[in-house]
């Protein structure tokens, strides 16, 4: 992805400095206040990394910010403006109306937001009620040598989904699925929030066709980047490398056949009505 002196998003709120050192040690703990977390964050729409936990993969971050760490944050700085103008164009084209972007947390090791406390063990998420992303960069670490997922356009389809998800809440789409899945056992609420994120998978599509046509910023490789990164976190990818069983019911992301069908399917269509997996009879 062509990213290197472009313009960044004026909506990054920088807390890598804030403190999160040390308290990433308990925080990122696969122990009890850890996992509480993860369940709790897991509901708002994070990569699920609890398949990682239990071999104790995760790094928990926290210490310097490096250099490495710059540049990460300027690249997610310049993905973040591209959606923005990406989703702005889409509303006003597709809908006839505007999009209020989303902000983005940077922090290193620990912070903490209204859905419950972010830790790197936690992955990236979105939390609605804030309309704020939560990022570590150090996520890209684990996204490339524990997941197999690298690339810079692996990162950049992570960002790019969970700003969609910001997108479905500007829909209305995540508070009424949200609000049935309250009030329904847990297989039904799993598979509502598989058609949840296979759509934020589909409108991260949207964004790869609108980045490569608006901006011409994609590279040869990059899509097979993201395609990749897409069957790297499918469950049953994820439950299979961590040697558990596979189990469908519990699937809360999709297969990775499902997530990059509709990546695939957002990126050739390039529409929001392409993307409705709640109308699916198919998944
Ligand atoms: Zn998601």
């Amino acid at each position: 992805m062509k990213w290197r002196g472009r313009r960044g998003s004026g909506n990054i709120i920088d807390r890598r400095r804030a403190g999160g050192r040390g308290r990433g040690v308990a925080v990122g703990g696969a122990g009890g206040f850890g996992l509480l977390a993860i369940v709790v964050v897991g509901y708002f729409l994070g990569v699920d990394l609890t398949p990682l936990l239990d071999d104790g993969q995760m790094q928990t971050g926290g210490g310097e910010i490096t250099a490495a760490d710059e540049e990460a944050a300027q690249f997610v700085s310049v993905t973040l403006a591209d959606t923005e103008e990406i989703w702005t164009d889409i509303f006003a084209n597709e809908l006839d109306r505007s999009y209020d972007p989303a902000e983005l947390v940077l922090f290193k090791g620990a912070t903490q937001s209204a859905c419950g406390g972010a830790s790197a063990a936690t992955g990236p998420f979105y939390c609605p009620p804030e309309e704020r992303i939560f990022l570590d960069t150090g996520f890209f670490t684990t996204l490339e040598r524990q997941l197999g997922a690298g690339g810079d356009f692996a990162a950049a389809y992570v960002v790019a989904h969970e700003v969609a998800h910001h997108v479905q809440n500007e829909l209305g789409v995540l508070g009424e699925i949200n609000a049935v899945r309250s009030r329904s056992d847990e297989a039904t609420s799993n598979a509502l929030s598989v058609r949840i994120e296979l759509q934020a998978d589909c409108f991260s599509g949207i964004w790869a066709r609108s980045a490569e046509a608006m901006f011409g910023s994609l590279e040869p490789g990059d899509i097979e980047e993201a395609m990749n990164a897409a069957a790297r976190i499918g469950d049953d990818t994820l439950q299979r490398e961590a040697g558990r069983t596979v189990r469908p019911d519990s699937f809360t992301h999709g297969t990775s056949e499902q997530r990059q069908r509709w990546f695939a399917t957002g990126y050739q269509q390039g529409s929001i009505a392409a993307c409705d997996t709640f109308a699916a009879d198919r998944i």
